[in-house]
């Protein structure tokens, strides 16, 4: 398993109630989602009604324990503080530019990097 640092796409994406893909316990996800996948990028959502979303305590706990794996809880934080809002102001914004290589490369780049999150 591995945890990806994304950027919330379109309001809708955060204010949001889902259960954590790992604990299961319900939390609403913010301008930054931790998504929980497998080592080949698959989601590992059980359910496809919801996102593969890990809770903030879920990060903490993770990256406590295996900083080298798993992005740490400080590392969240600087990235919710950086990021505090989505990568397109709505819906309709992102629609407007979708199939574009502008569109694509905001895509690419609302994964973060844990690197330029110290
Ligand atoms: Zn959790």
């Amino acid at each position: 398993m591995k945890i990806e640092l994304q950027r919330a796409l379109v309001p809708e994406d955060f204010g949001r109630e889902e259960p954590c893909a790992v604990c299961e316990t319900p939390f609403i996800t913010e301008s930054v989602i931790a998504y929980a996948k497998t080592d080949y990028g698959m989601s590992l959502a059980d359910d496809s009604k919801y996102t593969s979303a890990v809770c903030p305590e879920c990060i903490e706990v993770l990256g406590a324990h295996r900083p080298d794996k798993f992005p740490t809880i400080a590392e969240y934080r600087t990235a919710l503080r950086r990021y505090p809002e989505p990568v397109w102001a709505s819906a309709a914004a992102a629609a407007a530019v979708e199939g574009t290589d502008a569109a694509e490369d905001a895509y690419q780049s609302s994964f973060l990097s844990r690197a330029g999150l110290k």
